[in-house]
């Protein structure tokens, strides 16, 4: 045991009510996550919620829900966390080090819902005590995947994928055994310009970069999908999910989001899961898990014209080369990729770098840190963050040069 498990004969059954901690609690998968709680209160005790800066939010949703602690990152936000907890008697902590011990706390199940490899020290502190992980932060995986589930499998700990394709995937999986798999596939969106030319790609804006056609995301993944760097990073955390080498690991464009992931047999039999695009039916998996519990959505037949499947196009979307490259060549370049995209698309929203230059940045940053040999397989957090920030420096510091030459 366990990492993701097998089938769910391999679970522990439930018995009462879960304790639970959500890390990242104010962001979009947090927020859908507290709309499931709400909804079946005799489920669930919440043990910890954390957020980077939203303080009021955090304090309003700790005491809604009853947490027992509440901690935000920034420390410059505990007066203001404070101010909103009151006299509830909830416990505050501010600052890295406060977010790392409420992820320790013992709560049974844990949600992963810190965006970017920030999310990696507390989520391996959850992992590391055994608790089970939801995991919907897929930058963790893509920084330190190796290490990340080898370390679930020693402690016995188990991953429960969130994300929906890894979700989609994980329930067809259960279909038959491992060794009969022939392929999985994720779908993808497309993004917001799955029909722009390259020409019309050069221009867009932020805003049209942050107006994702059927999902409501927080705005970093929402910046990787429309680069397809969503799925590239997919690619990456479907691999260590699931075990598949990358022959076996296929993307296919599916504009309506219904179809989430699939899994094909040997004998060519396709298992499919589908639902509506909404985060909250793989939430309520892993919640449950491996129970089911009510959901908060359904999918309705009657409003779907079709589905439709396309290729992806490479020449428009070069993050997926970049990220199968990547997986590919495994050792420390998929940590590079991430920490490069994330100083990409960090400096995209701030407008110092255009829509191209995110996938160029990326690329630029994988060869520079390929040249100086910056490249083995973390064999620690530490490790992990080491390869992380020499990477981020080495991407700031090729930022200008690309940033001229993508415009
Ligand atoms: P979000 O930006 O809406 O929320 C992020 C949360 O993490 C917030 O609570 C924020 O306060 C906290 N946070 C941000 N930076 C932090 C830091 N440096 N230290 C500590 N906490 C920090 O993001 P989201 O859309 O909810 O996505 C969260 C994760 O889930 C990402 O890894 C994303 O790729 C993944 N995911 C999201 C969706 C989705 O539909 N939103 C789907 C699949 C996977
Ligand atoms: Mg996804």
């Amino acid at each position: 045991m366990t990492g993701v498990p097998l089938d769910r004969t391999e679970a522990r059954a439930r018995n009462g009510e879960l304790s639970i901690t959500l890390l990242g609690a104010t962001g979009s998968i947090g927020s859908s996550t507290l709309d499931l709680v709400r909804k079946n209160r005799d489920r669930f005790r919440v043990e910890a919620v954390t957020a980077q800066r939203n303080a009021t939010a955090l304090g309003q949703l700790a005491r809604e829900v009853g947490a027992r602690v509440a901690v935000i990152g920034d420390e410059a936000c505990y007066d203001e966390l404070r101010d909103a907890l009151g006299n509830s008697g909830i416990e505050a902590a501010a600052g890295e080090g406060a977010l790392v011990e409420a992820a320790g706390r013992p709560a049974e199940w844990v949600m992963a819902a810190i965006t970017g490899a920030a999310g990696l020290r507390p989520t391996m502190t959850a992992l590391e005590r055994g608790a089970t992980v939801a995991l919907a932060n897929k930058e963790c995986l893509v920084c330190a995947g190796t290490l990340f589930m080898r370390r679930a499998h020693e402690v016995g700990a188990t991953v429960l994928p969130v994300d929906s394709e890894h979700n989609a995937i994980f329930q067809a999986l259960s279909a038959g055994r491992r060794d009969e798999v022939s392929r999985i596939v994720l779908t993808a969106s497309g993004g917001p310009f799955r029909t722009h030319s390259l020409e019309q790609m050069r221009k867009v804006t932020l805003e049209q970069a942050l107006r994702h056609p059927n999902w409501s995301m927080g705005a970093k993944i929402t910046i990787d999908s429309a680069t397809m760097m969503n799925k590239g990073l997919e690619l990456i955390e479907a691999h260590h999910l699931f075990g598949f080498g990358s022959e076996q690991i296929d993307i296919i464009v599916h504009p309506q989001s219904v179809v989430h992931g699939m899994v094909e047999y040997r004998d060519g039999s396709l298992i499919a899961q589908l639902g509506p695009p909404d985060m909250r039916v793989p939430i309520a998996h892993c919640l449950a898990w491996p129970e089911r519990m009510p959901g908060a959505a359904r999918l309705d037949f009657a409003q779907m014209a079709n589905l439709t499947f396309e290729a992806p196009d490479p020449v428009r979307f070069p993050a997926l080369a970049l990220a199968r490259h990547a997986l590919q060549t495994g050792r420390g370049v998929p940590t590079v990729l991430n920490a490069a995209n994330e100083v990409a698309v960090h400096e995209f929203i701030n407008r110092r770098l255009g829509f191209a230059g995110i996938a160029a940045l990326v690329d630029a940053t994988i060869d520079a840190a390929e040249g100086r040999g910056i490249m083995r397989e973390p064999e620690s957090v530490d490790d992990a963050i080491s390869v992380d920030h020499i990477s981020r420096s080495l991407a700031r510091t090729l930022l200008p040069e690309i940033a001229v030459k993508a415009l």
